[in-house]
């Protein structure tokens, strides 16, 4: 019988795999498209953190793969997956922009950094354990432990909550600082930005995910609890 815990349940994993196949159609195709100026991704990033006085930011190759790409805080540095380095693509010239947007937050000390950050620890203990906690506690009928297991699944999804404007605003310093510096034309600013809000829209696909694993769970919990 498919019941109302099992539909939540499908449609957690129906809107996480529409949000990847999105971003993953939408990389596939702009990183086919080469941007007029044929500038790579490392040359977006280096000359975008130049202009912004951000030369002690180090712009590297990362090695995990097809959208590895991230800002690593710890190291100050821009970590490019080697296509988005190398290749002279509009996706490239994109996702390293948007990176370099994340640097510029450190740089400025931007107000929502901080928010998350400070959820950073509970967020990581609630990642590793929350799951298992809630799963142990459903199988072996400890509630407690299954209460417990809701709540840090809760902080997971504040802490996506959180992430969110962070993702957003380096998308917009992106787009301003790719046109403002000229390494697009109008028409390639569009197509950033379509390639951008692909892969922002898995962030926000994410935390609904999870909102809804935690309205499934919620339910489980009060019927036993009856
Ligand atoms: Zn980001």
């Amino acid at each position: 019988m498919l019941t109302i815990d099992i539909l939540l349940y499908i449609l957690a994993l129906v809107i996480t795999i529409w949000a990847q196949s999105k971003v993953q159609n939408a990389y596939q195709h702009f990183a086919k498209v080469a941007n007029e100026r044929r500038l790579s991704g490392y040359a977006v990033a280096r000359d975008i953190l130049n202009r912004n006085g951000l030369y002690n930011v180090q712009v590297q190759v990362s090695q995990n793969g097809l959208l590895s790409d991230h800002y690593d805080p710890k190291s100050n540095t821009v970590n490019l997956s080697p296509k988005v380095y190398n290749d002279a693509s509009i996706a490239s010239v994109a996702i390293a922009a948007h990176e370099v947007g994340h640097a510029m937050q450190y740089a400025e000390n931007y107000s929502m950094v901080g928010v998350r950050n400070s959820l950073l620890p509970l967020a990581i203990v609630s990642g590793h354990a929350g799951w298992i906690v809630l799963i142990i506690g459903l199988a072996a009928r400890i509630d407690i432990l299954f209460l417990a297991g809701i709540i840090m699944v809760g902080i997971i999804g504040l802490f996506q909550l959180f992430t969110l404007p962070l993702e957003f605003d380096a998308s917009k310093r992106a787009l301003v600082q790719l046109s403002d510096g000229g390494y697009v034309n109008t028409d390639e600013v569009a197509d950033a930005k379509e390639m951008l809000s692909a892969a922002a829209l898995t962030y926000v696909a994410a935390l609904v995910a999870t909102l809804l694993q935690i309205l499934r769970f919620v339910m489980i919990y009060g019927r036993r609890r009856n």
